[in-house]
């Protein structure tokens, strides 16, 4: 069996000042490409995980092993690094950079990462690719972010993520704000670009609707807690 991609064993994380933890002894593991939807209510800590996962808040305790490489043991500077090496992120606010133009938000994926722009090859090239393969029609290329309309910023931001094809995509809630159609379609996109990337999925929302489509599904509040060894030995 090869090893996972992303390896978490027994990780809790309470917010500075609060008393009970969100994230509680919440153990999971993906696989390298899998699709993984993790369910969870508004306000669960399913944005918290991720930002775990992303290395940008310490866990209390617990470990996160991504590619075999365990965040704990990084500095700061090279939990950055690593982020921008391996990870690609779709905001719930997709974070684009309203004075950036399209292309440039999206090769931003490439811009903090020598690896990424290696994997890339022709960043500006790329970018283009993925722009097309998102649907985002090139009369809308040099527009700057904030002249989008939310569709279509959240295509951009999946263009970023994707960019150097990283080993794990974080996605949170990016299809909250669309209508039916239009999510489905999104989400269409996203996978076919992630399986072409070979990029494994970790997308957290609310809508369980959304499940039947990916590999996997967690829940969050079944992960949280004691019961979570209960569910991954019946998984
Ligand atoms: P979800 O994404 O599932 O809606 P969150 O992870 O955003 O849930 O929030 C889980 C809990 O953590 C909530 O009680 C929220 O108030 C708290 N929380 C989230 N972000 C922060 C933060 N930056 N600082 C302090 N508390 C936070
Ligand atoms: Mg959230």
């Amino acid at each position: 069996m090869t090893d996972p991609l992303l390896l978490i064993d027994e990780l809790t994380y309470a917010w500075p000042g609060e008393q009970d933890p969100v994230i509680r002894k919440l153990s999971l593991s993906i696989a390298a490409g899998e699709k993984v939807f993790l369910a969870g209510a508004s306000g669960s800590g399913k944005s918290t995980l991720l930002a775990l996962i992303g290395g940008l808040v310490l866990p209390d305790q617990g470990t996160i092993d991504i590619s075999g490489q365990s965040l704990n043991t990084l500095s700061r500077s090279a939990r950055d690094r690593f982020r921008a090496d391996h990870l690609g992120v779709i905001f719930q606010q997709f974070n684009l950079l309203p004075w950036l133009d399209v292309v440039g938000n999206v090769t931003l994926g490439c811009h903090f990462s020598a690896l990424r722009r290696k994997r890339t090859g022709a960043v500006r090239s790329a970018a283009e690719a993925l722009l097309k393969a998102m649907d985002l029609e090139q009369r809308l290329w040099h527009k700057r972010a904030d002249q989008l309309s939310v569709g279509q910023q959240q295509r951009v931001a999946a263009a970023r993520a994707l960019i150097g094809q990283p080993d794990l995509v974080l996605a949170d809630e990016p299809t909250s704000a669309l209508d039916r159609d239009r999510r489905d379609a999104f989400l269409s996109l996203l996978f076919r670009e992630i399986d072409r990337a070979g990029s494994a999925l970790l997308f957290v929302s609310h809508d369980h609707e959304l499940a039947a489509r990916f590999d996997r599904t967690l829940e969050l509040s079944e992960l949280n807690g004691a019961a979570c060894h209960a569910i991954e030995a019946g998984a």
